[in-house]
């Protein structure tokens, strides 16, 4: 029997990137990614599977976010039963991130409750709880980069640093098919080159196949470095009409870079020496990691780190746990930074530090990623003049400052040249891009000859 690839989900779309591959004897995931989406989708998507997650042999994770790995614990809870191979610092980051999305569908099914209860309507259960995430990541093994791993009688597995955030991994998979062999490269999700703290994507050599991710297939990002000196400027201005900086960020890979990038600014002394908060658990947990899996940095931060000057512990940082803390930053008046969730200011204390600061027109909002449509972060970066938290009204007359030179993610230029490394090549496959972007990325890579296809979710691939 051939071998096949069954795009199971992050086809089309950027999220829920999970990935079947069956010969005849042996099937294992690619990523258990959770679909994120509108609540009734979100529950059917992430709870049915059209295969038995019981026969899987194994299943390999390519990093810790939750569109890739946040759908493991449901899949555990229908059955799988195997490993879940991945990096060390992604098995620790997953701990954390899986446990925080289990408390997060707790307190959601908690008030959705609450409204059914009243309506009498049928009360729901949490696609997972944080104990259920928690249980999982005790199938998580560790395996080191570069190291060649028989995960099944037929399939190896040699992960190589993806540089897209701490311990990602493009996967290579050796797949032996009768007398040949099959070579399949995974670079879902890849990074960019240059980025602080990270090292350059991998390019992996004498591949077949290639599944790779099309989320800028029309995109072009700006030098990072760019970041450093927007960050610079609105905090010089702010500090100066005595405004507080509130930048919401999320807790894994952004909030170490914007603390990388204020540890340079305040050697350069390129900013005033102002306190700055990192106020969130998750954050807090987040940033331990990156200093205890500092081996997963590039070698300037590796050295910086290990001769006692971690560039994500500053001067001037606090690092807020308890609420009471979180709610006393209210009552200062002085010039401060303020990093805290959730990034696209849906939840978390965020939240309130917005609606206690964004009226006043001394402040600034710092939006450093992406806002999704319909999020209250998109309504600032819109810049509405009135939004809505906690179902009251509030003027947004702080400035609002918006740096899209953070990415993790390779830009279209970045794409092709990774293509371009990895020839030659059988057939790509192209997922994790809305349509537009994964199908500008297809014209692209088609215009220079290659064999590029742009799979249906669900849709089998056969691989010769
Ligand atoms: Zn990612
Ligand atoms: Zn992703």
């Amino acid at each position: 029997m051939p071998v096949k690839i069954k795009f199971l989900g992050g086809v089309r779309t950027v999220t829920g990137s999970s990935h079947l591959i069956s010969t005849d004897k042996t099937d294992i995931l690619l990523d258990g990614g959770l679909y994120q989406g509108r609540r009734d989708e979100f529950y059917i998507r992430n709870t049915t599977f059209n295969f038995n997650p019981r026969i899987i042999k194994a299943l390999v994770l390519s990093h810790a976010h939750i569109d890739h790995s946040g759908n493991i614990p449901s899949l555990i809870k229908k059955g799988l039963r195997c490993k879940v191979y991945t990096t060390s610092a992604t098995k620790d980051l997953c701990k954390l991130m899986l446990e925080d999305s289990g408390k997060i569908q707790e307190e959601d099914v908690r008030y959705v409750n609450k409204i059914n209860r009243r309506l009498g309507l049928p009360l729901r259960k949490p696609l997972y709880t944080k104990n259920e995430a928690s249980q999982a990541t005790h199938r998580f093994r560790s395996i080191s980069y570069r190291q060649k791993f028989c995960i099944a009688k037929d399939i190896f597995v040699t992960l190589y640093d993806a540089g897209h955030i701490l311990g990602s991994g493009i996967a290579v998979l050796d797949i032996i098919d009768g007398t040949k062999e099959i070579r399949l490269g995974y670079a879902v999700d890849l990074g960019r080159k240059n980025l602080p703290f990270l090292n350059d994507p991998h390019v992996p050599k004498g591949l077949d196949y290639l599944i790779l991710e099309s989320t800028y297939g029309t995109r072009l990002h700006a030098p990072i470095q760019e970041a450093k000196i927007k960050l610079r400027e609105a905090i010089r201005r702010t500090v100066e009409r005595k405004g507080k900086i509130l930048i919401p960020s999320f807790a894994l890979e952004r909030t170490q870079e914007v603390l990388y990038f204020l540890n340079e600014l305040l050697k350069e002394k390129a900013i005033p020496s102002i306190p700055i908060y990192v106020d969130s658990p998750l954050a807090i947990d987040i940033t331990g990691l990156f200093k205890h899996h500092a081996g997963f940095l590039n070698e300037k931060s590796q050295a910086a780190i290990s001769s006692g000057a971690s560039p994500f512990e500053l001067l001037n940082l606090r690092f807020i746990r308890e609420q009471r803390d979180s709610k006393a930053l209210n009552l200062e008046k002085r010039p401060m930074i303020i990093i805290a969730g959730s990034g696209m200011c849906e939840s978390g204390r965020m939240l309130h530090h917005l609606k206690n600061n964004m009226e006043d027109s001394r402040n600034t909002i710092l939006v450093v990623g992406y806002m999704a449509k319909d999020t209250l972060g998109r309504r600032i970066v819109e810049r509405m003049p009135v939004v809505r938290i906690f179902g009251i009204e509030h003027e947004l007359n702080a400035e609002v400052v918006i740096i899209n030179a953070f990415s993790g993610h390779a830009d279209k230029n970045e794409l092709v040249d990774f293509v371009g490394g990895c020839l030659p090549l059988k057939r790509i496959f192209l997922v994790h891009g809305d349509l537009d972007e994964s199908q500008a990325l297809y014209e692209t890579l088609a215009q220079k000859g290659l064999n590029v296809y742009l799979p249906q979710k669900d849709e089998e691939v056969l691989l010769d």
